[in-house]
């Protein structure tokens, strides 16, 4: 690694299931954020059928790569085609051993299991054995489900961290492999990754492209690597400042904040789902949804949080006028005049779910998802939004969203989220 530089780190996904599309891999873009904040430059997420060529060629191709470390998931079961250990064993130059320590531990956690199922005998002992079995030199990792993990130094690097492949196994162990002793050591040498985060909502990117480039016009940032993404309706900036850079980053990141001061929502990382929960939480206020074309997504959103229980009363999805009408005291004659996609109904909607579940906010939502329905007055994509607050604030929006139905109905419970946010956030005075 030369000065300046972040060292490098692999992920190898392994699983056959995952290359027919069976399943879609959580644990490479999981372990690569995590690796990301360690300050890692992730240079590769690999995945890998449960062959043992494709895994060495991986493994290879990622050490060829300068890759100091490697985490592999998947593979450490009990079955045949469970067979990471033994190539991770080769590919370190060294051989399994059966660790006795973890072959009680193993049989403790599959007596349990064994008591449970009826399931035993010889074929649970096979099982702990192939499961006990441990390269030299590696240090073990106490199993979250049945299998352990395992830390594994190769002469010469890299390090390889093989962890389970259920994504609730692999995110129970990541503690204890950071904790291991090879992983410190490794660890001590890496740069923090310090980077800074911000995020906007209703503004393009071209806006910050043309920002970067005014604030670049004369001075150095290549210390500082900027990554955009677009994610949830929001405009993701991240700048990573190289060992050295941090003070430019910082710059940058203070100017970047005031420029787009209007469409900032965070500056510090904090998601808007977050700061929702705190702005409500702080006023004591508690939100209600009337929903018509996002079908409680919403609704989802708000309570996908822990303890969203001390801020959401509820929601109704009022998706047939008549539901409207009576759940939601939408007046009929309202839908008749105005269609059920208005601002008027949108209105309605968020006073009748603020008034019937007694809370301080409420919002309506109401739409053309498509593909069918649309007019000129009203194409695909017209969205009618509306948040009422218990003293007095009405917001209202009636865009075009862009895409296809399930964009649209993703996209309005974004916009939703930040009329809330808006809503609650502190006030100020203009
Ligand atoms: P087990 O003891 O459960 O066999 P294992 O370490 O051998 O553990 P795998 O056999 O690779 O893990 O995967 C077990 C199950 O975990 C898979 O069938 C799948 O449901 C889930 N899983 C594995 N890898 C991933 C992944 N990358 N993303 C999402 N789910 C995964
Ligand atoms: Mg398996």
């Amino acid at each position: 690694m030369e000065a300046g530089e972040r060292p490098r780190a692999a992920v190898v996904v392994t699983g056959s299931e995952l290359l027919t599309g069976a399943i879609s891999d959580r644990n490479g873009p999981w372990l690569a954020r995590e690796l990301g904040g360690l300050g890692f430059e992730v240079a590769h997420v690999l995945v890998v059928g449960d062959r043992p060529a494709d895994l060495a060629g991986a493994l290879r191709f990622a050490a060829e790569g300068g890759c100091a470390l490697i985490v592999t998931s998947g593979g450490l079961g009990p079955t045949a085609d469970d067979l990471t250990a033994e190539v991770v064993a080769s590919f370190a130059g060294t051989e399994l051993a059966l660790d006795e320590a973890m072959y009680e531990r193993i049989a403790g956690i599959l007596a349990g299991w064994a008591a449970r199922t009826g399931f035993g005998g010889p074929a649970l002992e096979a099982a702990n054995r192939k499961q006990a079995m441990v390269p030299r030199g590696a240090v073990a990792l106490d199993p979250v489900g049945t299998a352990p993990g395992l830390v594994v130094p190769r002469p010469g690097g890299p390090l390889v961290v093989v962890l389970p492949g259920p994504p609730r196994e692999l995110q129970g162990m990541w503690p204890a492999a950071l904790a291991a002793a090879p992983m410190r050591e490794l660890l001590a040498g890496v740069p923090a990754a310090a980077a800074l985060s911000l995020r906007y909502f209703g503004l393009p990117e071209s806006e910050i492209a043309a920002t970067l480039r005014e604030l670049g016009d004369g001075r150095d940032l290549s210390g500082v690597e900027v990554t955009t993404c677009l994610r949830r309706s929001e405009l993701e900036v991240d700048l990573h400042p190289l060992p050295g850079a941090e003070e430019v980053a910082g710059e940058l990141h203070a100017r970047l904040a005031q420029r787009h001061a209007r469409h900032l929502v965070s500056a510090e990382g904090t998601s808007t789902d977050e700061l929702l929960a705190r702005a409500l939480l702080d006023r004591g206020w508690t939100v209600a949804t009337g929903e018509s074309c996002t079908g409680g997504m919403l609704a989802a959103r708000l309570v996908d949080r822990p303890g969203s229980s001390d801020y959401v009363a509820g929601g109704v999805v009022a998706y047939a006028n008549t539901a409207k009408t009576d759940l939601l005291g939408v007046p009929a004659e309202m839908l008749a005049e105005h269609g059920a996609v208005s601002p008027e109904v949108a209105r309605a909607l968020a006073d009748g779910a603020r008034a019937r579940f007694g809370a301080d906010v409420g919002i309506g939502i109401t739409g053309v998802a498509g593909p069918g329905g649309g007019t000129e007055a009203k194409p695909v994509g017209y969205v009618c939004f509306c948040v009422t607050t218990g003293d007095g604030l009405v917001l209202a929006r009636d865009p075009v969203l862009p895409g296809g139905r399930g964009d649209i109905r993703e996209r309005s419970t974004d916009v939703g989220m930040h009329l809330l946010l808006r809503a609650a956030a502190p006030r100020t005075a203009s």
